[in-house]
């Protein structure tokens, strides 16, 4: 059996990874090159998408930023999962805001906007303060713009009109204002909806972003919320009639959950589950799109991961932190760049939070800004 990726980074190759025991053989897809990789190798294994169709058993991605002109010979072949319609709605904050209230689960009050005049019109009816993000190609808090009081309106429609005469020239880009939620906390769930529509869910994970990139991942166990996110997330994967690892981005306010966005494919946030369960989100996804039943996705142990962020060197003895893995995916370092990433279990919560300590210490601390905030979230 043989899975083609759209996509090849580091998802790719954790997707890899799990399939091997499984003998399933995974390709990549890299859409800017044109070019079918192997994701362990990294070697170039031939070139153009017609190749890599014919040769695939299933198709699926590993992000949605995916051009049209991609996506529609994939949905096309019969063997793409979760397909275009899921992708797309990744892709395009647009039409993620019509899924959802298809989907009739709480979200952001928004509005479209276009032109100046419907930028004034959206902070009338949606009061400030706003968050304005661009339609098409956002990822880790890009294409972002903020706006707290009338008096920064003229600078910030400034910056989002220079914005979009650049970008709108190539692709049909716009912008979905938000109301600024004041939220307490933000979730993430992660789970797989099987062929025959079984869902198994993760517990919810509690996300900590640091200038708008996922910093931490703590799994909750028994999160008093958890019941509620299921269902929103069924919700979401009907209406799509979802093959595959979706993952849902929930702000918490009190006791209510708002999803901020959807990701229709395996998510950072989940990254803790290659430690901390039986199965994890990347065998799951295999799983679910190559169909077969899904593995058991209970928290087995206290687990986080730590995103590792823009350098190329640990410190070595992290490892000899017990139940300390690293995930280390071979990039090249650039400033920012997702280089790899920590998962940390423990029997128990308060020796997770011990070892957690433990590793911040080691860690150089200018690079993991604000580890510590999380600690008390151990419990
Ligand atoms: P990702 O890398 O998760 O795909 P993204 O670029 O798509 O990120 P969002 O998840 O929409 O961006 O926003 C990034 C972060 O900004 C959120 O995790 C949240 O902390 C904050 N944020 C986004 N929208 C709002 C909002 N309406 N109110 C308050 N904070 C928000
Ligand atoms: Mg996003
Ligand atoms: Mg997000």
């Amino acid at each position: 059996m043989k899975v083609l990726v759209l996509g090849a980074g580091q998802l790719a190759r954790m997707m890899a990874l799990e399939a091997l025991p499984l003998n399933i053989d995974v390709e990549a897809f890299d859409v800017r090159s044109d070019q079918i990789i192997h994701p362990l190798s990294q070697q170039v294994l031939g070139e153009g998408l017609q190749q890599a169709l014919r040769e695939a058993d299933v198709v699926t991605a590993e992000f949605e930023h995916i051009p049209l002109s991609v996506l529609e010979p994939c949905q096309q072949s019969g063997k793409f999962f979760p397909g275009s319609t899921a992708i797309l709605a990744g892709g395009d904050r647009r039409r993620e805001k019509a899924l959802l209230q298809q989907a009739e689960v709480s979200t952001a009050a928004f509005c479209l906007v276009k032109n100046r005049a419907d930028f004034d019109a959206a902070i009338t009816s949606l009061g400030l303060p706003l968050v304005l993000k661009s339609a098409l190609e956002g990822y880790d808090g890009k294409g972002q713009w903020r706006i707290k009081s009338p008096e920064q309106a003229d600078d910030v429609w400034a910056d989002i009109a220079q914005f979009l005469k650049q970008s709108s020239k190539k692709i049909n880009q716009g912008i979905v204002a938000e109301q600024f939620i004041p939220f307490d906390y933000e979730v993430s769930l992660v789970g797989a909806r099987a062929n025959d529509g079984q869902v198994k869910w993760y517990p919810l994970t509690e996300n900590h972003h640091v200038n708008g990139v996922l910093s931490v991942s703590l799994a909750r166990a028994q999160h008093p919320l958890q019941a509620k996110a299921e269902q929103m997330f069924n919700a979401i994967a009907e209406q799509l009639n979802y093959v595959g690892v979706l993952a849902i981005e929930f702000f918490v306010v009190g006791d209510t959950l708002l999803v901020n966005e959807i990701a229709p494919r395996v998510h950072n946030s989940g990254h803790w589950t290659q430690q901390g369960s039986d199965s994890s989100q990347f065998a799951n996804h295999i799983r679910a799109v190559c169909g077969l039943p899904l593995g058991e996705t209970n928290l087995q142990r206290p687990t986080l991961m730590v995103n590792i962020l823009g350098i190329d060197q640990l410190p070595e003895n992290l490892l000899a932190i017990p139940e300390l893995h690293l995930h280390w995916y071979g990039k090249t370092a650039r400033p920012g760049r997702k280089m790899g990433h920590i998962n940390l279990s423990a029997e128990a919560p308060a020796q997770l939070k011990q070892r957690f300590a433990q590793l911040i210490k080691l860690l150089p601390a200018e690079h993991f800004p604000e580890l510590e905030t999380m600690l008390p979230r151990i419990a």
